[in-house]
């Protein structure tokens, strides 16, 4: 096939130009993402060959080769693994699969410099940080399974476009040539190279060779010096999970995290223990300080990497992980399980369900245990992953408890920065209080200001304010917490008025006819009207019903797509607001255009009030200008 030349899809583009014009600092990082990428190639062709030999014997011996050449200003990085054909060359050089690349996009411009390269490595667009130290790369891959010495070429300036061509290579494996920029030649110093690698690299399992050369004793002549070439082994290759954790630094802790989550930043928490008995496997699991990059895109790649008897399986093994504790990064080392695991052999396998419960439950414990004792830290956490974490309680109801233990809130009560939790909570609530009250806003709403709380205010009532847009959802699905109901202040029947059961009956008399009114004129837009007992300042307020959805949940469901057919929901009017005397006297006196007036401006204020818009914003404009001039009317020009 002839050279052909493409261009980078525009997301590439965009990342190139911001590799090349705004990274400056920590660029040796491009090492680290490359050998990485020649690592998973070997462990993908390690794992075929499992059930394919003559790929284990086309490869050879699994191992890593920097080479530096002077003369050319290129620093190679080679590896026998899995090779890329045309197509795939296309398909993985040429565009940045994951979703969100535009938001990271702006994130990484936002961002200060010293963040940059952290966010890069979390996206992972590693192959692209080439381009931080080199302005012209070329790929030579030749796919694993190819019998010939067929290969392509790969190469690109990063100016917008590459080309693919025909090559030649006589091993399977890829080269990754970096024609370094005059200003980045440093990396062609052995010293530089071993530098990098040790800090970024030592943990890989497979070797990272380099040749050197040095001056020897010539065993013929020992008068004469001459030059040996020799194969070294740069990185140290040990499995720090095996170690037994008092031999191991916090240092060496946090440069293995920096390894395997691609962060920048130490981890919070480290979680490492060997379980034995029913299953033996070691596990080293992270908690990080920040939420990775598209934490909340579906692609989002969850759990640790698995390895079996020291052999990488795979990168990120999903049915190791609840998905609500996605954040958790790390390696599990599992003595059980076969070497040739597959995917579906891994979603039916008890050993893995065994795993998977053993460390879901070690880092809940972990969690906890940081909640009590290091506030401050879990605070931060918290503000992380919380909205991550509690969708626990949605997702794996054995856990719900637990897991509710763990959430932070802000409440009409906490001051601001502080947190309650629900046990704080329940534990503070006066006695006559039966259920545990809630809010849901948008979170730059300013909740506090809602009419909703008035009468909650009133009693004492604390109310957790919640600001995520699943909470409604979680709330409805804890149902309870040590015994007490959850509610929200804005569904059901809330009696909190200070009104005994006779007055109530008395003020239901007397705003009959008015609420007869009021469900006549709305009735295609509301299921009922009633007196409320949760206002004591604002004159009205729209309601769901108990089990129904809160007007977020309803966007949220909405905008995933999902047919959620919109709820009608209850006006509750204040029977103590001065406005519905002075609407009982209209009625009384025959002014129903005057009424009808009343009713549809109560109404849209109501709409106004949840965050919803009004359906004829310039019909309630007109009635509220109306409004306005006749309170002028009545008065005498000073
Ligand atoms: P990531 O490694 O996060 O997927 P990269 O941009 O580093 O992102 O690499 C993109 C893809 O290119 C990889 O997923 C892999 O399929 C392919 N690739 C990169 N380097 C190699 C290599 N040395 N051998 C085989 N495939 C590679």
């Amino acid at each position: 096939m002839a050279v052909e030349k493409m261009e980078f899809k525009t997301e590439v583009k965009e990342l190139l130009n911001l590799m090349i014009h705004s990274l400056y600092s920590h660029k040796e990082i491009f090492l680290r993402e490359l050998i990485s990428n020649a690592s998973d190639a070997i462990d993908k062709a390690r794992h075929e060959s499992l059930t394919n030999r003559e790929i284990a014997e086309a490869c050879g011996e699994w191992k890593i080769k920097i080479t530096p050449d002077k003369t050319a200003n290129t620093l190679t990085i080679s590896d026998n693994g899995i090779g890329l054909t045309r197509e795939e060359a296309v398909a993985e050089l040429g565009t940045i699969a994951h979703s969100g690349t535009r938001e990271f996009m702006q994130a990484l411009k936002d961002a200060s410099q010293k963040d940059k390269p952290g966010l890069i490595g979390q996206f992972g667009v590693g192959f692209y940080s080439s381009y931080m130290v080199a302005d012209r790369v070329t790929v030579v891959s030749r796919k694993a399974t190819e019998k010939t010495n067929k290969a392509i070429k790969w190469e690109s300036t990063a100016d917008g476009t590459y080309t693919i061509d025909d090559a030649t290579r006589d091993k399977p494996g890829t080269d990754v040539v970096l024609h370094l920029r005059d200003d980045d030649k440093k990396y062609l110093e052995e010293w530089e190279i071993r530098d990098v690698i040790k800090k970024y690299s030592d943990y890989i399992e497979h070797p990272v060779v380099m040749d050197i050369t040095r001056e020897k004793e010539d065993p013929a002549d020992k008068e004469k010096k001459i030059k040996v070439t020799e194969e070294e082994t740069l990185n140290a290759r040990k499995a720090i999970w095996l170690k037994d954790p008092s031999e191991i630094k916090p240092e060496e802790y946090n440069d293995f995290y920096k390894h395997v989550s691609h962060d920048y930043s130490d981890p919070a928490k480290v979680i490492h223990y060997r379980a034995e008995g029913t299953s033996e496997f070691m596990a080293l699991l992270y908690i990080p300080q920040h939420a990775p990059y598209g934490i909340l895109y579906r692609d989002f790649k969850i759990g640790p990497m698995l390895y079996v008897k020291r052999v990488q399986i795979m990168d990120h093994c999903a049915e190791l992980m609840p998905e609500y504790l996605r954040f958790v990064r790390g390696v599990v080392d599992s003595s059980d399980l076969p070497l040739n695991v597959s995917r579906e052999i891994l979603q039916n396998n008890r050993q893995i369900g065994v795993i998977k419960k053993n460390i879901t439950k070690k880092i809940l414990d972990a969690l906890v245990d940081m909640r009590k004792n290091d506030a401050p830290a879990y605070e931060k956490l918290h503000k992380e992953f919380g909205r991550v974490l509690k969708e626990g309680i949605h997702f794996d109801p054995s856990k719900k408890e637990e897991i509710a233990d763990l959430l932070l809130f802000t409440s009409t009560k906490t001051e601001a920065g502080k947190y309650t939790t629900l046990s704080d909570y329940v534990r503070d609530m006066p006695i006559a209080q039966d259920a545990i009250y809630y809010i849901t806003g948008r979170p730059d709403e300013n909740v506090l200001q809602s009419p909703y709380l008035e009468a909650f205010r009133t009693k004492g009532y604390e109310v957790l304010c919640l600001t995520d847009d699943i909470d409604d959802l979680i709330m409805l699905d804890l149902g309870e917490y040590k015994g007490k109901k959850v509610r929200n202040v804005i569904k059901g029947d809330v009696s909190l008025d200070k009104a005994t059961e006779s007055e109530k009956e008395a003020q239901k008399g007397k705003f009959e006819k008015l609420l007869a009114k009021f469900k006549e004129q709305l009735k295609d837009e509301v299921k009922d009207v009633r007196l409320s007992g949760r206002l004591t300042d604002s004159a009205s307020c729209l309601v769901a019903d108990e089990g129904g959805l809160d007007p977020q949940m309803e966007k949220l469901l909405k905008s995933m797509g999902q047919d959620v057919p919109s709820q009608k929901r209850i006006l509750e009017i204040n029977p103590a607001h001065p406005v519905f005397e002075v609407m009982n006297g209209m009625l009384a006196s025959g002014k129903d255009e005057q009424v009808q007036e009343y009713i549809d401006l109560t109404y849209n204020q109501s709409l106004l009030l949840e965050g919803s818009k009004i359906k004829d914003p310039s019909a309630f404009a007109r009635s509220v200008a109306k409004l306005m001039t006749g309170n002028l009317k009545g008065k005498k020009p000073a």
